[in-house]
C-alpha cells in the first residue's frame, strides 16, 4: 500500500498535540475520515441537499437517489442477498437495540434463552438484559478463556433446545479476538434460534460476508470505518424482517394511514421513520468507495503486519500484560501495565501526542473476568505506520520508567 499517498487524504493526521505529532491510536473508538468523504458531505450540502423519497423536484431525486445508492453500496460490501436487507441506523447500538425490541417482543417467551458471550460490548448486553426483563426470558453465556478467547468446549452444552436467541460479537474491541461466528451461527441455527453478530469492529476492517457467516442479523457503525459519526447499518434476513412489526412509527414507513390504523411498507421503509440521517448515509456511500479503493484485503494484511510489529515490540515491555490472543488477532492491543492505571498511561501518553484510550472500553465484564479496573488499548488502521508504532515503544518505555 502506498502509506503516505493514502496519509495525505487524512488532513487530520498532519498535525501536533501539546508539541508532539499526533499519533492516532484510538481507532477501535473512532477512525478518522478521508478528504472524499468530508468533501462528499459539503458537496451534498451545497448542491444536492433536500429531502429523500417525497420530493418530485430535481434536488430531492438526487438526494434520493445517492441515498438508495449507498444502500446497494452496503449490500454488496457484506454480501447481502438483496439492498432491502439494509435498515439505516444510528449504528451498531441502535441496530442491536431495533432487534432486541421489535424481534424479542414477538418473538420470546418466558423460558427461552438468549446465549452471549462474556466478551460482549455493553451494547450487545444491555438490550438483550432489558428484552429478558421485558419477556421472561433468561440470559446465558459463553465464558472466556484466559488467552481471550470463548471457551467453545463450555460452550457446547449451552447451545440447546431452549436457545431462542444467539447474539454475539464479531471481532472484540477489548481483546482484539475474532470469533468464529460462521460456526457458533450454524450451531445455534440448526436449533431454531434466531442469530446476531455485531460487527463493530469488522466491517471497514475485514471482508465480511454475512451470508457466508449464515446470520440473521448483522449490525455495525460507519463512524469505524471512515464514515461520519451517527450512521450505522443493520443487515436483516428479508423473511425476517418482512415477518417482524415496526420499531418506530411516522413519516416514510407507511402506505395508508387512517385516524384508527395504518398499512406499514415493506422492509426496509417499514423500520425507517422519519426524515433520515440523508448526509451521513451519502457520506458512508463514500467511505465504502474509498475502502474499496484502498482493498478490504490490504487493509487486513495492513493491520496484521502493523498489530504483529507491535505485539513483538510491546512484549518487551517490563510489567505488561497484553489481552487476547496473538493469533488471529485484529487491529488492536489491549494491555495492562504493572505500574499505571489505564487512565494515568493514557493521560501521560497524551501529553507526548498519543492517542491511546483507557478504561473498561464498554466491557465491564470482561474487565471483572480477568481482574482488571480497565486496560490501555493502541488500535490501528490502514493509515498507521510502523514509524508510529516506533514512537508509541518510546513513550511507553518513557511511561514505565516515569510511573515505577
Ligand atoms: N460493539 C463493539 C464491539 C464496539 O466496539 C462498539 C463501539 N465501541 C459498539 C458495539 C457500539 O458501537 P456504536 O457506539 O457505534 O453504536
Amino acid at each position: 500500500m502506498d502509506l503516505l499517498h493514502l496519509r495525505a487524504d487524512f488532513p487530520i493526521l498532519d498535525q501536533e498535540v501539546h508539541g508532539h505529532p499526533l499519533v492516532y491510536f484510538d481507532n477501535a473508538a473512532s477512525s478518522q475520515k478521508p478528504r472524499q468523504v468530508i468533501e462528499t458531505l459539503v458537496r451534498y450540502y451545497q448542491q444536492d441537499n433536500a429531502n429523500v423519497h417525497r420530493g418530485l423536484h430535481e434536488l430531492s431525486m438526487r438526494a434520493t437517489d445517492a441515498f438508495e445508492a449507498t444502500r446497494k453500496k452496503i449490500a454488496r460490501f457484506i454480501g447481502a442477498a438483496r439492498e432491502e436487507e439494509i435498515i439505516y441506523t444510528r449504528g451498531t447500538t441502535e441496530g442491536i437495540n431495533l432487534v432486541a425490541q421489535v424481534w424479542a417482543a414477538q418473538f420470546l417467551k418466558p423460558g427461552d434463552v438468549i446465549l452471549l458471550t462474556g466478551m460482549e460490548h455493553h451494547s450487545n448486553l444491555v438490550p438483550w438484559q432489558l428484552a429478558a426483563k421485558r419477556s421472561g426470558a433468561v440470559l446465558r453465556h459463553i465464558p472466556v478463556q484466559e488467552d481471550g478467547t470463548l471457551d467453545l468446549v463450555a460452550a457446547e452444552p449451552l447451545f440447546d433446545e431452549q436457545v431462542k436467541v444467539f447474539a454475539c460479537v464479531h471481532i472484540s474491541n477489548s481483546l482484539g479476538t475474532v470469533n468464529p461466528v460462521r460456526e457458533l451461527c450454524a450451531k445455534a441455527r440448526a436449533l431454531g434460534a434466531m442469530t446476531l453478530v455485531d460487527g463493530a469492529q469488522a466491517v471497514g476492517h475485514i471482508p465480511v460476508d454475512v451470508q457466508a457467516i449464515g446470520c440473521d442479523f448483522y449490525a455495525f457503525s460507519g463512524h469505524k470505518m471512515c464514515a461520519p459519526t451517527g450512521i450505522g447499518a443493520l443487515y436483516g434476513r428479508y423473511e425476517l424482517l418482512e415477518q417482524m412489526e415496526p420499531w418506530q412509527g411516522g413519516g416514510e414507513m407507511i402506505t395508508t394511514v387512517t385516524l384508527e390504523t395504518s398499512a406499514y411498507k415493506a422492509p426496509p421503509a417499514k423500520f425507517e421513520a422519519g426524515t433520515p440521517n440523508i448526509a451521513d448515509v451519502i457520506g458512508l456511500g463514500a467511505a465504502i468507495d474509498y475502502l474499496e479503493a484502498v482493498g478490504l484485503e490490504n487493509i487486513q494484511a495492513h493491520g496484521m503486519e502493523l498489530t504483529e510489529y507491535a505485539y513483538q515490540r510491546m512484549s518487551d515491555l517490563p510489567g505488561i500484560r497484553i489481552l487476547g490472543p496473538q493469533q488471529p488477532r485484529a487491529s488492536l492491543i489491549a494491555f495492562a501495565l504493572a505500574c499505571a492505571h489505564p487512565h494515568d498511561l493514557v493521560e501521560y501518553a497524551n501529553t507526548y501526542g498519543l492517542a491511546l484510550r483507557g478504561g473498561h472500553h464498554c466491557t465491564q465484564p470482561l474487565m471483572k473476568r480477568f481482574k482488571l479496573p480497565g486496560t490501555s488499548r493502541a488500535s490501528f488502521y490502514f493509515y498507521n505506520t510502523r514509524a508510529e508504532v516506533d514512537r508509541m515503544m518510546d513513550i511507553l518505555h518513557q511511561a514505565v520508567k516515569f510511573f515505577s
